[in-house]
Order: C-alpha cells, then structure tokens, then sequence
C-alpha cells in the first residue's frame, strides 16, 4: 500500500508562495503519534506546508494496539 509519492514531482510540481522556488512533495512522518502527513517542502527557502488537509494513521495496525 506504498504509494509512489516521489513519482509524483513532474505532475504535481508547484511554486513556493513565498520566493516562488520549486516546490517537492515530501512526506513526514510523527512516529510518537504515529501520524504521517504529506507536505510540500520548498528547495529554496524550506518553507512547508501542508499538501493534505489533515495526518493520517501510519497503519490502521497503529490504532488497534493501545
Ligand atoms: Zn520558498
């Protein structure tokens, strides 16, 4: 269920809002929370934000051991 998020730079790439430098999908991971959230990340200036509206479940394993 890997989805090739890396694959996706040709297709889906976008401009930083901030210095208009090139824009990467990058995906990170909270493993405390178990959390996982894709983000584009800014080449340029670092800048980040959010390409999904919320994290979601590193596996659905995760939410049943408690
Ligand atoms: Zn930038």
């Amino acid at each position: 269920m890997v989805r090739p998020i890396y694959a996706c730079y040709s297709v889906n790439m976008k401009s930083c809002d901030k210095c208009k430098g090139t824009l990467m999908l990058e995906r990170a991971v909270d493993l405390d929370a178990g959390l996982a959230i894709t983000v584009y990340a800014c080449l340029n200036c670092g800048r980040r934000k959010p390409a999904e509206a919320e994290p979601r479940p590193l596996t659905a394993r995760a939410l049943a051991i408690r």
